[in-house]
Parts: structure tokens; C-alpha cells; sequence
């Protein structure tokens, strides 16, 4: 099969392009569908891949990335693609998604919509837009069974779909029952179990799978510029999550190592529970706000996955030397219950239970797990 332009900038997921192609030359095409998998893997990217398909007026291979069509769906303004997403709530307006919004604020939502076109893997940041509401599916049923797009295949995208509020799922949920002719519902999201049975029956589900650490390093090394250390820390700490791992890779991460040596060192220590010691280690700048709080303790996580998973030179740059002395220090490490520990802490911080209490518990129990003590 001939390989088909990368239009959308999608990092692996071959296999769900090619379905989707298969899918769409079979013409056994339906017209409602959920692409689920978690955030950052490309379902956005492939939701308006499978637009350009659709649309693409080129003879051979689609899509094709030069006609007018992959042009304007480049852009999110081809007049057959409708795109929905969360919106701030401004006025009580049943028809208008829009109405209520200041100029000032248009121009924000155009800004944040630019850089998802420039790269669709972007997650829209419009400050209070929490839901998806009647009023944008309203103005979705008048603009496709209005709409006379002759020759192109209407695609309807929501992005995020699980953020559409009860009435605006109920509304969805009509047109989905009566679709009007040439109409395709791509629906994006992470949690599909939040949508309604009603919606999820009319859709065919789509798992996108998860992106391997090795393909966001990658990424990360050709588009950001960063060393191969750097890019396997943010890589990794995104847990597949490729607009994750590019934010990370914004900030300098290399202390990070050295942090996790260092914690690792103490825990080591037979006289670690000196309040002393405790004290240095909850002073440490990796503790010092919610966010590096986050980003330490799943940078540990990874550690100690690697120490379960007893990993060897060659598969991560960064602490096969720490992870073969720690399993010769303590081969009666469990590393799963310390993993478990630390996933508990993760939770309790974030609903913000006492820090230092938390930690200083965390560390206590990572000690006794080093020494595969329950
Ligand atoms: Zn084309």
C-alpha cells in the first residue's frame, strides 16, 4: 500500500492509520465513531486525518496534501468540517455557542486554535470553557442540515466529547439517531465511560494505543532540540503523553537525576530516620511546589519499575548503574509495593494532605520495602 502524507504530524499509530484507510476505501464506512486512548496519543491528529481521507480530491493517494481540500482542513476551515469543543460560558444563548464573548476574547480562543492547527497534538487552553453545551449542537444541526456541501463528506469533530454536558449529549444524541446524508460524527476522548450509554451505542469504538517512550524521545530530540537524556526523562515522566512530554521538555530536567541519586542514597542509609536527614530531604527544591512534588515522585515511580523490571544497559540512559547497585545492595527490594507507596502519596498530595506528614511516611515505607520488609 502506498504510504499516505503524514498531513497531521501523527508520531507512530501506523497501524490506526492504516486501518482507517482500509476502513474508508472498504465503503463500509459508518457514520458515528468514538476515538478513545488516553491524552496526548494522536486521536485529535487522527480524527482530522481521517477528515482530509474524506475530503482529499486527489486521484491517488489520500490524503494528499495539496488540493484545496487537505489545504483547508490543514487550516480547520474547510467549509464541510465542523469542529466543537469546550467554549466559556457567556450568555444564556440557545443557538450561539459564541454569543457573549468579547472581541478580546475571540481573539484568545483564535490564538489557542491557531497553535492546535499548527500542531494537533496541542491541548486548547480557553480559560473557563469547561463544557460543551446546547447551544454548539444546536448550531451544529442548523450548519449540517442547512449546509449543501456537494461532492465533500461533512465531518462533524468533537473534540473532548466527554466534556458535553447532559442536554447537549441528549441533543447530539437526536441527530445521531436521524444523521442527515454524507455526515460523519468523529468523536474524541479520553474517557469514553463518561459519555451516555445512548451515545456510545450509535458509535463504533476506536482504541488509539498508547505511544512508546522510544517514539516521544524521538520526538523530542528532532523537534525540541534536547539531548538524549533529557528527551528519555520527559518522555518517559509523560507516560505516553506526548504534549506532556513537550512541556517537560521546556524545563530543565537534568537536576532531576541527581535528586532521585540522592533520595535513593539516603533511603540506602541505615540512619535515615535522623530527623536530621528527614529534614534536608523535605527542604529539597524537587519538593518544594505541587507540581515538582508530581514530577519527583513519578520520576521515582520510574525508578523503581526499572529496578522490578531489572532493566540493562542499553534500554534507558539514565540509572542502570543506580538500579544494578540497588539490587545488590537490597535483593530483597519489592519494588512493586514501593511503587504502589508512592502512587498512594502521588493521590494524597494532590488532594493535599499534609506534606511533610506524607513524606516523611513515604520515605519510612520505601525503606522498608528496599528491604523487602512488609
Ligand atoms: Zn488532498
Amino acid at each position: 500500500m502506498a504510504k499516505t502524507l503524514n498531513l497531521f504530524q501523527l508520531i507512530g499509530q501506523e497501524q490506526s492509520r492504516e486501518y482507517w484507510d482500509a476502513l474508508i476505501k472498504s465503503g463500509r464506512f459508518g457514520h458515528a465513531h468514538i476515538l478513545s486512548g488516553h491524552s496526548g496519543v494522536g486521536k485529535d491528529a487522527l480524527a482530522f486525518t481521517i477528515a482530509a481521507t474524506l475530503n482529499c480530491k486527489s486521484e491517488s493517494v489520500k490524503p494528499c496534501g495539496e488540493c484545496q481540500a487537505c489545504r483547508q482542513i490543514l487550516n480547520l476551515e474547510h467549509p464541510a468540517l465542523h469542529l466543537l469543543f469546550a467554549l466559556p460560558r457567556k450568555s444564556a444563548s440557545q443557538t450561539d455557542p459564541f454569543s457573549g464573548l468579547k472581541e478580546s476574547e475571540m481573539e484568545l480562543i483564535n490564538a489557542d486554535l491557531k497553535k492546535k492547527i499548527e500542531w494537533p497534538y496541542y491541548h486548547l487552553q480557553i480559560d473557563g470553557a469547561n463544557d460543551i453545551r446546547i447551544a454548539a449542537i444546536r448550531k451544529l444541526r442548523k450548519d449540517i442540515y442547512l449546509a449543501n456541501d456537494l461532492g465533500n463528506t461533512r465531518v462533524v469533530i468533537i473534540l473532548r466529547a466527554h466534556k458535553m454536558n447532559v442536554e447537549a449529549a441528549n441533543a447530539l444524541l437526536k441527530i445521531l439517531e436521524e444523521p442527515p446524508q454524507g455526515t460523519v460524527f468523529m468523536l474524541t476522548t479520553e474517557f469514553p465511560d463518561r459519555l451516555p450509554d445512548t451515545i456510545r451505542s450509535r458509535c463504533s469504538m476506536h482504541h488509539v494505543p498508547d505511544l512508546s517512550w522510544n517514539l516521544i524521545q524521538e520526538d523530542l530530540i528532532a523537534k525540541k532540540g534536547v539531548d538524549k537524556i533529557q528527551a528519555e526523562i520527559c518522555a518517559r515522566m509523560s507516560m505516553g503523553d506526548l504534549a506532556a512530554a513537550h512541556t517537560f521538555a521546556e524545563r530543565d530536567n537534568t537536576f532531576w537525576l541527581d535528586r532521585i541519586r540522592a533520595t535513593l542514597n539516603t533511603l540506602a542509609r541505615e540512619d535515615f530516620v535522623s530527623v536530621h536527614k528527614q529534614s534536608l530531604l523535605l527542604k529539597d527544591k524537587a519538593l518544594e511546589n505541587d507540581e515538582s512534588r508530581q514530577q519527583f515522585l513519578s520520576l521515582l515511580i520510574l525508578f523503581f519499575r526499572d529496578v522490578a523490571m531489572d532493566i540493562k544497559q542499553g534500554e534507558t540512559a539514565l540509572w542502570v548503574t543506580q538500579v544494578q547497585q540497588m539490587k545488590k545492595l537490597f535483593p530483597e527490594c519489592n519494588s512493586h509495593a514501593a511503587i504502589k507507596e508512592i502512587e498512594r502519596t502521588k493521590d494524597a498530595l494532590a488532594r493535599k494532605v499534609h506534606l511533610q506528614l506524607a513524606l516523611t511516611a513515604l520515605f519510612f515505607q520505601l525503606r522498608k520495602h528496599l528491604r523487602g520488609q512488609s
